[in-house]
């Protein structure tokens, strides 16, 4: 079968013939594999921690979206189920036997097609089933292909809801229709924290540094999400008429921390997704901000079974009302390899159709 695969931690990019590991489990047929920039920094040899299963070579591809080709006599699944497979499976640390690999206390876990694990860029798979989440609404199975980065956006909605409890922190309506969320990044992560946080009723303004296309400017406006692009208007100013009461980077850049904890509103709440891999600059200002102005800073990477589940359920409910399938810029072939070295205009996320 045709197959993605690079040579990490050296990277490059190749259209391989492989055959279908031996073993047990269900035998998933891939549809769609989304590219990120994970995928994109492994192939150009960036991404430090990348490492094959066995042997020199890795199968690429961790945003997945399949279908159950022989379930193999397990009774969760049967022929013709979409399932969505997950990334990062657990090591032997206390909150890895949890279900929690993604609160891994000691790293000693393994990600499909990132770390230790051949991916599912590649025609089919073999498949632990405890490892597949199921979709009900075959309808959704194109927006699918985007429940790995969403399960990240569930965790990160469950770490705010956690930190909210903190103090009363709701509008004297009960509700959330006074916030202000403030997502800096609109790339896929930081549309998928725009659609989600809106669907709590917040009022979201994304953040960015440049303008942007007529594709995602049309997304924000039919889903009612503002937009600020700091290249040509100031934060601190858009601030002033709308409080940033709480943050969610999707970039990953020190200097958004620094944004962040200089406009943020007394009680706020900022969570931090985005990685760079770059060593931080100063802290010290920032840190002073975040203690006088009693703001929460969390991190939160990954997601459990669960937060998969809640992706799938919210695709299923909002994806065709909120326009997620614009989102998905662009559909292509496993031999279109440039893909991975070239961006298109307006490109948000690229997918790999299989059959
Ligand atoms: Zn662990």
């Amino acid at each position: 079968m045709r197959a993605i695969t690079t040579v990490p931690p050296s990277g490059g990019i190749t259209l391989s013939q492989l055959d279908l590991e031996k073993g047990d489990g269900v035998k998933v047929r891939t549809l769609f594999t989304g590219i990120c920039g994970t995928d994109k920094e492994i192939a150009l040899g960036k991404l430090s921690f990348a490492r094959p299963e066995k042997g020199r070579s890795l199968v690429l591809g961790h945003e997945a979206v399949g279908v159950v080709d022989d379930s193999s006599g397990y009774s969760s699944f049967k022929e013709g189920d979409i399932v969505v497979p997950m990334v990062r499976r657990p090591g032997g640390c206390r909150m890895c036997r949890l279900g929690r690999q993604d609160f891994c206390e000691d790293g000693d876990f393994v990600e499909a097609g990132i770390r230790g694990k051949n991916g599912f860029m590649r025609e089919e798979f073999l498949e632990d089933p405890r490892f597949l989440v199921k979709v009900d609404d075959p309808s959704t199975v194109n927006l699918a292909v985007l429940t790995e980065p969403l399960k990240n956006v569930m965790k990160i909605k469950e770490t705010f809801q956690f930190l909210r409890g903190r103090i009363p922190w709701y509008c004297q309506d009960s509700t959330l229709s006074c916030k202000n969320l403030y997502v800096f990044g609109t790339g896929t992560e930081g549309l998928l924290i725009s659609m989600v946080f809106k669907s709590l009723g917040m009022n979201v303004v994304e953040v960015n540094r440049h303008p942007l296309g007529e594709n995602i400017m049309k997304f924000l406006d039919d889903n009612r999400i503002s937009y600020i692009d700091t290249s040509s208007e100031r934060l601190d100013i858009k601030v002033r008429d709308m409080s940033m009461d709480a943050a969610i980077d999707a970039v990953g850049a020190m200097d958004v921390l620094k944004e962040i904890t200089d406009n943020i509103s007394n009680n706020g709440i900022a969570i931090m997704f985005g990685t760079s891999g770059q060593m931080p600059s100063s802290t010290f200002d920032i840190l002073e901000r975040v203690v006088d102005r009693n703001v929460t800073v969390v991190g939160s990477v990954d997601g459990a079974k669960i937060h998969y589940s809640e992706a799938i359920d919210f695709i299923e409910t909002h994806g065709k009302t909120m326009h997620m399938d614009r989102i998905i810029t662009g559909k292509y072939s496993p031999e279109d390899l440039k893909i991975f070295t070239e961006k298109e205009k307006e490109e948000i996320k690229k997918v790999i159709a299989w059959s």
